[in-house]
């Protein structure tokens, strides 16, 4: 309900306080750039655990089931391009599509700045007022998560709780490989990088995202977390919604270091049950493959889990290997959405920084 809203008011309020298309082209290029570093140091983790430890090596396949259906919505690379553009606004806006509607918004949002004073006038006090009420919005739907996050995880608990008490021996520690690297990357490499680049305290900004990084892990979705993650950035870390705006919307969608660290060590983990050995180059291609899966995956439950087929596909490994994680994927998929709203958030804090502003959470 309101998702869309309140991305669309909040990045076109955002785009127009930045003032000229030098500033939009700067922070633009900046965060892209810091996702793309950020989620390759993911990848890399995931991919030095996955070495050191092995869980794929010597499964017994006959565990494995077949997954049909599941591979149809995973996209090709190009296909992660062509959604970016809509071709019809509207209808984007209906499917939730945030990749197309941010695309659109920045557009609009800049070209508000071009048009005459009088107008732009408008459109820029009509923008803010939109943002400030779905914050308003926002803020009062807060106060129910705690009741919502009892209620979603009690639920999936209950859905889940024979297969995770049967999980078998390498399917526990492949978990593992996942959850050990995704709490280094969130716990040890992004904090470095806030408090190095950021120059802010990483752990108080850390208890300031709790509320998020909750509901992310109850709803496995960054999309859904999104306002929350908005409201805890600015009125808690003090971030402004000059780069919250702009920031998080794309963060929610292309920035996914939990997902881009489960997509590498999943492959490997196929890859490695099947007896697989895959060369250095084919490891690279699983760096590449994984960056581009999580950057296309949306925020919503199991996307990562879908987006594996890319990688799969792109080294040649058997699809039927998804079949393998299904039965983990859940809990991993609550895991990895948290670490992927974390690392929004800190993307936000350390560009702030960049752009000389000072926050709640700065040295
Ligand atoms: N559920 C994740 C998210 O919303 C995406 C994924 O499945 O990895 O961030």
């Amino acid at each position: 309900m309101i998702i869309i809203p309140l991305v669309f008011s909040s990045i076109i309020s955002g785009v127009t306080s930045m003032g000229d298309g030098k500033n939009l082209g700067r922070l633009g290029i900046k965060t892209m750039m810091y996702y793309l570093a950020t989620s390759t140091l993911a990848i890399l983790t995931g991919l030095t655990v996955v070495n050191l430890v092995k869980p794929g090596v010597g499964v017994d396949l006959g565990f494995s089931q077949t997954v049909e259906g599941l591979t149809e919505h995973a996209g090709s690379v190009k296909d992660i391009f062509y959604r970016i553009v809509p071709e019809n606004i509207v209808d984007a806006m209906a499917q939730g599509a945030i990749l197309p509607v941010i695309f659109f918004a920045i557009l609009f949002g800049f070209f508000i700045t071009r048009v005459e004073q009088k107008h732009r006038e408008t459109l820029t006090h009509f923008f803010d007022a939109l943002f400030e009420v779905m914050m308003k919005v926002t803020l009062f739907i807060i106060k129910f998560t705690p009741l919502g996050i009892f209620g979603i995880v009690s639920a999936e608990v209950h859905r889940n709780s024979d297969q995770l008490g049967s999980i078998a021996g390498s399917l526990a520690i492949y978990s593992l490989c996942v959850i050990v690297a995704l709490l280094f990357h969130a716990l040890v490499s992004l904090p470095i990088i806030v408090r190095v680049i950021g120059k802010a305290r990483p752990y108080a900004h850390l208890k300031n995202m709790i509320t998020p990084l909750l509901t992310a892990f109850s709803t496995s979705s960054s999309s859904a977390t999104l306002p929350l993650t908005m409201e805890a950035l600015e009125n808690n870390s003090g971030v402004s919604n000059k780069i919250s705006s702009f920031t998080l919307p794309l963060g929610a969608t292309i920035n996914m270091d939990g997902t881009a660290l489960y997509e590498c060590v999943a492959a490997m983990f196929i890859a490695q049950a099947y007896g697989i050995d895959l060369t250095f180059g084919q490891q690279a291609l699983v760096v590449v493959t994984a960056l581009l899966a999580s950057i296309g995956a949306a925020g919503i439950p199991m996307a990562g889990l879908v987006m594996i087929t890319v990688v799969l596909t792109a080294v040649g490994l058997p699809l039927e290997g998804i079949g393998l994680i299904l039965a983990v994927d859940r809990i991993l998929d609550m895991l990895r959405t948290s670490v992927n709203v974390w690392s929004d958030s800190c993307g936000a804090v350390t560009i702030a920084r960049s752009e000389n502003e000072i926050t709640h959470v700065g040295l």
